[in-house]
C-alpha cells in the first residue's frame, strides 16, 4: 500500500484493481486527494499583496515576536480550493440520506440561514447595552414560550449549549432543589438502554448510577423501578429516562414511573433528545417529567455542525422552575426583563448558577424559532406523525430480512434492528456498515443501544421522500442478500470506495496525533523520493 509523506494510504489496497486504476495523482476522478495545508503552503505566501510597512517600530518590547511564526500561506484560489476540497470529502445531510439513530439528521431549511444572518440578529455582541438588543431578547422570549408550551412546562433555561450540557443543567437544578429541601440523597436510577451521557452527567455530579433492567419488550421495567426506589428508599434523586427510548420505543407505563419516582420525592428527568417524534402529539409535562432537553439540532432542525455549536434548552416543570440557571427572563406587565444576576432575583427565583458566560446560542434560537414559526403548531405535528411514518415504512420494508429484537411492532421515529441476520454470515454489524459507505450511505448508528447486541438503529426522519427510501431499502436488501450470500469480500475490506479505507479506531483513539510534524529533510530530497 502506497503512503503519502503523513503515512496515510493513497490507495485502497489489492481489492481496489477491480474497482478503480491506480492514479498518477492520486486523485481519483474528480475525487481530489487533499494533503493538509501544512504539506504545501509556503510561511511566505500570502493570499493578498500587501506593501512593506516603512520605519515600522513596534511597541510590544521583550514581547515582540522574534523568529518567524510559520504559518502556511497559500495564495486565494489555492486556499480556496484547499477547503472546497476538505468540505468535499465531508458527508452531510445535504449530499444523502443520513439515518443515524437518535441523532435526528433532519433536512436544515435555508430559511433559517437567512433568518439567522439578519444582521438584527448576526451582528450583535451579548455585551452591547440591553436596549440595543430588545429583539434578540423577545425572540428567545419568543421561542422559550413555544418550548414550554410544546411541552407543557412552566419554564425553561435557554442556555445550556447541547444535549449532554442540558442534561448537567436540568440535574443540577434537581440537586438544587434537594438541597433547599434539606435532602441529600445519592443514587440517579438509570435504564440499561440509557445515552451514555445519561450515566455520565450523574455521575459528574457525584450521584451513584443504579440501572434499571428492560424488559423483553425492550421498556424499562416499572417493577423493577419500584423494586429499586423501595430498596433505596428516601436516597433516590431522581430517575433519567429517555422518551420514545432509544429503542424506538414509546415507555406505556411512564405515567406509572414518574408517580413511582415522585411518590419517593424524586424527580424525573427526562432524555429530550427523542423529542421529534412525539411534538404535537403529547407533552412530556403531561406524562410527568419535570426536567427535559430539547436538542434544537435535533427536533428543531438547526445544524449539528462539526461537534457545535449545538443547543440544549432545558424545560421545567413548576417544581423545579425557581431554581432555573441565570441567565432567565422575567416577565412582568412592562414586557420581559432579563435577570443576570443572584442580585437582581426576586422571592422565589433560586438560580442554582449559570451554565455559560452569556445567553446560549443565539443563531440557533433564531434558526429553530424560524422552523417553529414557518412549520406553525400542525405543521409541527404533522413533521413527527411522518417521522413516525417514514421509520415504520422502513421497518416493513426490511423486517422480512433483517432481525427485529422486539418483534414485529410498530417502533416510533426510529427503527432498531439487531445483528442475527446476519449470523454464520461472517460479516459483521461494522463489516455490514462500512459496505453501505460504498454505497454512499452514512452508516445508522451501530452498536447503541447496548441492551441489543450489534444494533443498527436507523432514523431516516421526515425529511426522506418516499423514492429516496425506497432507494436505501432497496440498496439495504441487495447488501443483506450478499452476506447471505456469503460474499464477505464485499464487506470485509470495505469501504472500497470511500477518500479513506477502514481506520484503525482503537489507535487513533487512544495515541491520537495532533501536531504536524515536518518530514526530516533527507525525506523530501529529490533522490529519496525515486
Ligand atoms: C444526542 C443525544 C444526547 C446528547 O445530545 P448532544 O446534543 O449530542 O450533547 C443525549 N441523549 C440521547 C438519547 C441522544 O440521542
Amino acid at each position: 500500500m502506497s503512503m503519502n509523506t503523513q503515512g496515510r494510504p493513497t490507495d485502497v489496497g489489492e481489492a481496489e484493481t477491480s474497482y478503480r486504476p491506480k492514479t498518477f495523482t492520486g486523485n481519483r476522478g474528480l475525487d481530489m486527494e487533499e494533503p493538509l495545508i501544512f504539506e504545501f503552503g509556503h510561511f511566505d505566501t500570502m493570499g493578498v499583496d500587501l506593501d512593506e510597512p516603512e520605519d515600522f517600530a513596534p511597541e510590544l518590547g521583550s514581547h515582540a515576536r522574534a523568529a518567524e511564526l510559520e504559518l502556511p500561506g497559500l495564495a486565494e484560489p489555492e486556499a480556496m480550493r484547499h477547503y472546497v476540497r476538505l468540505s468535499r470529502n465531508n458527508y452531510a445531510i445535504d449530499s444523502g440520506l443520513y439515518p443515524l439513530g437518535s441523532c435526528t439528521m433532519k433536512h436544515n431549511p435555508r430559511l433559517n440561514e437567512k433568518m439567522a444572518r439578519l444582521p438584527g440578529f448576526g451582528d450583535i455582541h451579548p455585551l452591547q447595552p440591553l436596549s440595543t438588543v430588545q429583539g434578540a431578547v423577545e425572540l428567545i422570549d419568543d421561542l422559550a414560550r413555544w418550548l414550554m408550551v410544546s411541552t407543557g412546562t412552566s419554564a425553561v433555561a435557554m442556555s445550556p449549549k447541547a444535549g449532554a450540557h442540558g442534561e448537567l443543567c436540568g440535574m443540577m437544578a434537581i440537586k438544587a432543589a434537594h438541597k433547599a429541601a434539606d435532602r441529600n440523597p445519592t443514587m440517579v436510577l438509570v435504564p440499561e438502554s440509557a445515552h451514555g451521557t445519561n450515566p455520565a452527567t450523574a455521575a459528574l455530579l457525584g450521584y451513584k448510577v443504579v440501572s434499571i433492567d428492560a424488559k423483553d419488550d425492550g421498556t424499562v421495567d416499572l417493577a423493577s423501578v419500584k423494586a429499586t426506589i423501595a430498596e433505596h428508599a428516601g436516597n433516590v434523586a431522581a430517575i433519567m429516562l429517555t422518551n420514545p427510548n432509544t429503542c424506538g420505543l414509546f415507555e406505556r407505563e411512564i405515567i406509572e414511573i414518574a408517580d413511582a419516582v415522585h411518590a419517593a420525592d424524586a424527580y424525573f428527568y427526562c432524555d429530550g433528545a427523542n423529542f421529534n417524534a412525539i411534538v404535537g402529539k403529547a407533552r412530556p409535562g403531561d406524562l410527568g417529567v419535570d426536567a427535559m432537553h430539547i436538542n434544537l439540532h435535533k427536533t428543531f432542525s438547526t445544524p449539528h455542525g462539526g461537534g457545535g455549536p449545538g443547543s440544549g434548552p432545558v424545560v421545567l416543570s413548576e417544581r423545579l422552575a425557581p431554581f432555573a440557571p441565570l441567565p432567565f427572563i422575567r416577565k412582568t406587565d412592562d414586557g420581559p426583563v432579563l435577570v443576570e444576576t443572584e442580585a437582581d432575583t426576586i422571592e422565589g427565583e433560586q438560580p442554582f448558577g449559570r451554565m455559560t458566560a452569556f445567553h446560549g446560542q443565539m443563531g440557533m434560537f433564531v434558526r429553530a424559532l424560524a422552523y417553529m414559526m414557518s412549520h406553525g403548531s400542525d405543521g409541527l405535528k404533522q413533521a413527527s406523525e411522518d417521522a413516525v411514518l417514514n421509520a415504520n415504512y422502513v421497518r416493513v420494508g426490511l423486517q422480512d430480512l433483517m432481525s427485529l429484537p422486539f418483534g414485529e411492532r410498530p417502533c416510533m421515529h426510529e427503527v432498531l434492528f439487531d445483528d442475527s441476520f446476519l449470523k454464520d454470515t461472517g460479516v459483521t454489524t461494522l463489516d455490514f456498515a462500512k459496505a453501505m459507505i460504498d454505497e454512499g450511505y452514512h452508516p445508522m448508528t451501530m452498536y447503541f443501544p447496548l441492551v441489543v447486541h450489534g444494533a443498527m438503529l436507523i432514523e431516516p426522519t421526515e425529511s426522506e421522500s418516499r423514492a429516496a427510501l425506497d432507494l436505501f431499502i432497496a440498496t439495504m436488501r441487495d447488501l443483506v442478500m450478499s452476506a447471505q450470500r456469503k460474499e464477505t469480500d464485499r464487506f470485509s475490506g470495505a469501504p472500497y470506495l470511500a477518500p479513506r479505507r477502514r481506520l484503525d479506531e482503537t489507535t487513533a483513539a487512544r495515541k491520537p496525533v495532533l501536531k504536524w510534524t515536518p518530514p526530516a529533510p533527507a525525506e523530501v530530497t529529490p533522490a529519496a523520493a525515486e
